[in-house]
């Protein structure tokens, strides 16, 4: 299928890149959860609220910079004791 580990992981990370694309921000009201979904979610995945939105500018920032700090914990292995969670 892939001839060496490179070419599977550039195909990987153009899947990542490509999905990351189609991701849209949302809020939601109540819990004020930001999460991402390439569709429309019908509910909060935390609290279950029905009344979702796309999140502001602002919400996404900081989403962004969560996302960052998260990112950062993870290379720096602060995470490696937790069990893996699928995304
Ligand atoms: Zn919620």
């Amino acid at each position: 299928m892939f001839k060496t580990f490179e070419h599977a992981f550039d195909s990987l990370v153009l899947f990542m890149m490509k999905r990351r694309l189609l991701m849209k921000t949302y809020a939601c009201p109540k819990c004020r959860y930001l999460f991402q979904y390439s569709h429309s979610p019908g509910a909060c995945p935390d609290c279950g609220a029905r009344s979702i939105r796309k999140a502001t500018v602002e919400e996404i920032r900081e989403y962004r910079r969560i996302q960052k700090i998260l990112e950062e914990d993870i290379r720096m292995g602060l995470w490696s004791d937790t069990p893996c969670v699928p995304i």
